[in-house]
């Protein structure tokens, strides 16, 4: 990178920041980064990753475009309608950066199989829109000691927050034994999702280069009608079964029924 003309041009807007410069630029291209979900949140998310410089894309999602997905997920088109959304996002990502190394996994993450995807990433960014799909995310990146950021949207209203293994609190001290929200379509003001999807970029370029704070141990709320962002602060669950571990290997934690939220 040191020494390259044209990074210095394409980046020449970043590089001056405290915390970037051509080592934080070199990390940056070094890094890989797994994006779950090339929707909603995925789409600015991805498109942003690759603006930023991250030289590897992981970009995971089984579906495929239909026409109700294009009020947000702004890499995607009307021509796009029926393929998968991994091809889609492959094809707009490869023009927009035609030196990214983008890696495609066309299926759902489940248990049998996250734990193996995201050993090959350094960062997991959730875009996602179920609360199992979150659960697996966090139960593999603890496991492989990879950092995530979580992001979600509903109505006029989003949430934000980092998890940064083997440090608690983990996405299941926050939701341990909140149920999912089966067959739910929630409605969405669009631009919301690009709102909340840049918030995770933002996290994970900073986790990735360590400037400032991330939101580890907090939750960011948005509220797009006010408009409104609060900060709460999460303590770890100490019974937590899948962050109270990592945080202490060799001892097991695994208590059950004490916190039944
Ligand atoms: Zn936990």
């Amino acid at each position: 990178m040191e020494g390259n003309p044209g990074d210095q041009s394409r980046y020449g807007r970043q590089l001056g920041l405290p915390g970037v410069g051509p080592e934080g630029q070199a990390r940056l291209a070094a890094a890989r980064v797994l994006v779950v979900g090339a929707g909603g949140l995925g789409s600015p998310i991805l498109l942003y990753l690759a603006a930023a410089g991250i030289g590897t894309l992981g970009v995971a999602d089984p579906d495929t475009v239909s026409l109700s997905n294009l009020n947000r997920q702004i890499l995607h088109g009307p021509g796009d309608l029926g393929r998968p959304k991994t091809e889609s996002a492959r094809d707009k990502l490869a023009a927009f950066r035609p030196d990214l190394d983008l890696r495609l996994h066309p299926r759902a993450l489940d248990d049998g199989n996250a734990t193996e995807i995201v050993a090959g990433y350094d960062l997991v960014l959730a875009a996602v829109d179920s609360r199992e799909s979150r659960r697996v995310i966090n139960r593999a990146c603890y496991a492989r000691g990879v950092p995530w950021i979580d992001g979600g949207v509903d109505g006029f209203e989003g949430l934000v927050s980092a998890y940064r293994p083997p440090g608690g609190p983990c996405y299941e001290c926050l939701t341990r034994g909140a149920p999912d929200l089966p067959g739910r379509v929630p409605q969405l003001f669009g631009a919301l999702a690009g709102t909340v999807g840049l918030l995770q970029v933002q996290e994970a370029l900073k986790i990735l280069l360590g400037i400032g704070r991330p939101l580890v141990g907090r939750v960011l709320f948005y509220d797009s009608r006010e408009p409104r962002f609060d900060v709460v602060e999460v303590p770890p669950d100490p019974s937590c079964p899948v962050c109270a571990n990592a945080r202490s290997p060799g001892i097991n934690h695994r208590g059950h029924g004490e916190h039944g939220v």
